[in-house]
């Protein structure tokens, strides 16, 4: 397979559209200094004539999070909205220590402990778009504690494991995890822009690759997939791999769509609702190319589904991909009813199909994001019946040590005497059903 640019990137920008910044090279990945123009003039626009010309000029343009405009104001004076949503910028400035959080937020003394001592640190990174999110003066902000670490992060538990789904025991070629006879997950990156402190592969989430060495394992890998003929169905994750460039993502999909037997593709990402700007109209025209392509997108509270957020579900729906959500019970985060019926009914709003709800793996040092499966299953009897069964995911114990993904139902079925199975509907009404 070779590696030309095969990017199809026909769908030009309109003509004055500021909203509009596409990509062909791999991001620079260096930290910019905090409003770091690029060491060359820019002129500023208000933002507020931005959204308005967004509004008027072009429906894919991105409108902008109300509290954008001040948290830009604030915290990158001189950054023009084109830098602004300009997904490489996003990630040359990202927040990735203490002494740069500490200038956006007030730390709380849980979040200072974190840093201080001689402890061995995940790593940090936030998009300023995602930063702009948290309310700064709210220590409770469910999208702060997502990204923000605290001193809970070092209480690690004996039944939690750096690989609690024992990925790494069926991993035939590095990057692959095959497990099922009919599908495999292809890790094609450790990267990504957001790190989430509950995150499942926090073992493998650190650094990007070196690219030439990323093919060369990549090509293993798809060599591996073509080789089993069994496999019809490949997982592509990470990482995240929407945050490779357009070339890397081209190269990958189009290896992979050669394969005769894979039939489907599913990509597993979070970068709609941590750096929306990457969908561009590049990316979607190169996604769109390899149906049937599955999208699972990785939200986790209401407040992740802004203006930009929609924009791009819009548009990776216009291209004709299905979208499906993945979402992790978090306590303080999303762990009641109310806050979990407002994003699923958010995400079918934007033509993202609630498809599953987990129980947050056992992962070292996340005891403070994990309830007891109850509070589960007390959710999902809050909203199956009570809302449109689309708006329902399934709930999931992804089983520790590779047993796979155990569904969590809340029990209602009573008895069954000789009358039939007695149950108890979504208002707790009790009814009888014949054995047939
Ligand atoms: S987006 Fe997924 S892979 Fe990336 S840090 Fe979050 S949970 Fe981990």
């Amino acid at each position: 397979m070779g590696d030309q640019n095969l990017t199809n990137d026909t769908e030009k920008p309109p003509s004055g559209s500021l909203a509009w910044v596409d990509s062909e090279e791999p991001p620079s990945l260096k930290t910019g200094t905090l409003g770091n123009t690029g060491g060359r003039a820019v002129s500023f626009l208000p933002f507020e004539f931005i959204i308005e010309n967004r509004k008027k000029s072009f429906h894919r343009a991105f409108s902008l999070h109300p509290g954008t405009d001040k948290f830009v104001r604030d915290f990158f004076p001189g950054t023009a909205p084109e830098e602004w949503t300009n997904w490489k910028w996003q990630l040359a400035n990202r927040i990735k220590g203490y002494t740069e959080l500490d200038r956006f937020l007030k730390l709380t003394e849980a979040e200072r402990r974190y840093f201080k001592g001689d402890l061995e640190y995940q790593p940090l990174s936030i998009t300023p778009y995602y930063l702009s999110l948290i309310n700064p003066a709210l220590p409770e902000d469910p999208i702060r504690k997502m990204v923000v670490p605290t001193i809970d992060e070092t209480v690690v538990a004996g039944n939690e494991s750096i690989d609690p789904l024992g990925e790494d025991e069926d991993s035939p070629v590095p990057g692959i995890i095959h497990r099922y006879a009919d599908r495999v997950l292809f890790l094609v990156t450790n990267f990504c822009s957001t790190f989430c402190r509950y995150c499942t592969r926090t073992r493998l989430v650190v650094c990007r690759e070196d690219s030439l060495k990323a093919r060369e394992r990549w090509q293993r890998c798809i060599d591996y997939i073509a080789r089993h003929r069994k496999i019809r169905d490949v997982l592509v994750s990470g990482g995240d791999p929407l945050t490779l460039s357009d070339n890397a993502v081209n190269w990958l999909l189009s290896g992979l769509r050669a394969i005769p037997h894979v039939e489907i593709i599913r990509i597993g990402t979070k970068v709609p609702a941590v750096l929306p700007f990457r969908i561009t109209a590049s990316l979607k025209n190169i996604l769109r190319k390899y149906h049937p392509l599955y999208i699972n997108i990785h939200f986790s509270h209401p407040g992740e589904l802004t203006g930009e957020a929609k924009t791009a579900c819009t548009m990776l729906a216009d291209a004709g991909i299905p979208l499906g959500s993945q979402t992790v019970l978090l306590a303080g985060v999303n762990d009641d009813v109310a806050t979990m019926t407002a994003l699923m009914h958010g995400l079918l709003q934007v033509r993202v199909k609630p498809y599953y709800l987990y129980q947050c793996d056992l992962v070292p040092g996340t005891g403070h994001f994990r309830t007891p499966v109850s509070r589960g299953l007390e959710i999902m009897r809050g909203l199956r019946g009570h809302t449109s069964g689309l708006a329902v995911p399934t709930y999931v114990i992804d089983a520790p040590h590779g047993g796979g993904k155990i569904p969590m139902l809340p029990e209602y079925v009573c008895a069954e005497t000789e009358n039939g199975y007695h149950f108890r509907n979504y208002m707790g009404r009790e009814i009888v059903y014949p054995h047939k």
